[in-house]
């Protein structure tokens, strides 16, 4: 099955009971039993709701996985991923990532002596220096928030497979669409499903796809345990949000693209971080690994301060402020006082965020309407 039927078939059913075309929202917590343990498969929703087993067959066909797993948010797939770990293991993750990813291992797991080490992933060798006997995963976030950096993700899985650690891809800024991180080598995919997968700004939630069975026996057991499970209604809205992801996809990348050129083009700016660019410094491996660049780019104004760059974004009309990305409509961000208000000064600076820098998540409005908003930003 290709793609763009993936998304409206991938892993569905017609569903029994009626024959109804679209998967049923399942809004119940329990299931009655003929007697105790003689069910259908069903017995509390914490443990398995169909309506979430049609979004979890959803993930896993999307990116060519064998299991879905799917958490009340992006955050609790991560933390799932986290709980496989024990105190003493070490994990080596990009130091240019979200920051609510940054401050769960930093605020959260480094009390329970999980051990993180943060470095540009762009240096296999440097990846390599920091192996010892107790490290576990390779963290990759590619495209990174809010720098669009990316990562070779096939030059990390060798490493990460002769040294038979987990290699973990945070694929959100991608979308399946865009980027496999499984074909490439990754052992577990992440998806803020709240994102573009869901696409419309009107869910939260999270995905995990992978494909060894003891490890994916773990993942649903911690879902359970833990408890960080979606309700149907939202796992109903993400299924519905994927039947679109291939066409709204293909606008965000083809808008991005002209926005990208426009600031590009622009006096007034500084950079654009785009990895459809030339002038991006991974246009190389972006073009190997993705079959498109993307809807997110973050640029800088010339000789902006903090007061000017928040002026500038206030002065912004179709793009929101808001946090969150990869909705139908436009938002922008400013990751400094924003997303990545949580992270340290120094360590936001070194990685490139510094005040002047907006991130915009382009929407599929027309472009035309677009560029003139930002157009008038400037003046
Ligand atoms: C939003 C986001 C997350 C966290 O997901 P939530 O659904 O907000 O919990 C993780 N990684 C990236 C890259 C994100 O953009």
């Amino acid at each position: 099955m290709k793609f763009n039927t993936k998304t409206i078939h991938g892993g569905q059913k017609i569903d029994p009971a009626f024959n109804s075309v679209m998967q049923p929202i399942y809004q119940t917590s329990t299931y009655a039993q003929k007697r105790p343990g003689v069910n259908k498969g069903f017995e509390y929703s914490r443990t398995h709701n169909p309506t979430r087993t049609a979004l979890q067959n959803s993930f896993a066909s999307l990116e060519n996985a064998k299991y879905g797993v799917a958490f009340s948010s992006g955050l609790a797939a991560i933390d799932a991923i986290i709980k496989l770990l024990s105190p003493g293991d070490e994990v080596i993750s990009t130091n240019d990532l979200y920051g609510g990813t940054f401050r769960l291992f930093t605020k959260v797991f480094e009390k329970y002596g999980v051990k993180f080490h943060f470095t540009s992933l762009h240096n296999v060798s440097d990846v390599e220096s920091l192996i010892n006997e107790n490290t576990k995963v390779i963290w990759a976030e590619t495209p990174t928030n809010p720098m669009i950096n990316i990562f070779d993700i096939e030059a990390l899985s060798i490493i990460s497979k002769a040294k038979n650690l987990l290699l973990v891809v945070d694929n959100t800024f991608a979308s399946p669409y865009l980027q496999n991180p499984i074909n490439l080598g990754a052992d577990i995919v992440m998806h803020s499903a709240t994102k573009y997968l869901a696409g419309h700004s009107d869910v939260v939630l999270g995905a995990l796809m992978l494909n060894d069975d003891k490890i994916a026996e773990k993942l649903y057991f911690i879902q359970n345990a833990s408890g960080a499970v979606p309700g149907p209604q939202d796992c109903f809205l993400t299924l519905r949000g994927i039947k679109t992801l291939h066409v709204r996809m293909q606008r965000h990348c083809e808008n991005a693209h002209k926005v990208a050129n426009f600031l590009n083009n622009h006096e007034m700016v500084e950079k654009v971080y785009w990895p459809g660019l030339d002038s991006h410094k991974n246009h190389d491996v972006a073009k190997k690994q993705m079959s498109g660049f993307g809807g997110m780019l973050s640029f800088r104004i010339k000789d902006f301060n903090k007061k000017q760059t928040i002026k500038f974004l206030e002065k912004l009309h179709l793009f929101t402020l808001a946090e969150s990305l990869g909705g139908v409509e436009s938002l922008c961000g400013h990751p400094a006082t924003m997303t990545h208000a949580s992270i340290p000064v120094e360590e936001r600076e070194k990685s490139g965020v510094t005040d002047s820098l907006i991130r915009l998540s382009v929407g599929i409005e027309d472009v035309d309407d677009l560029i003139e908003d930002l157009k008038n930003a400037f003046l």
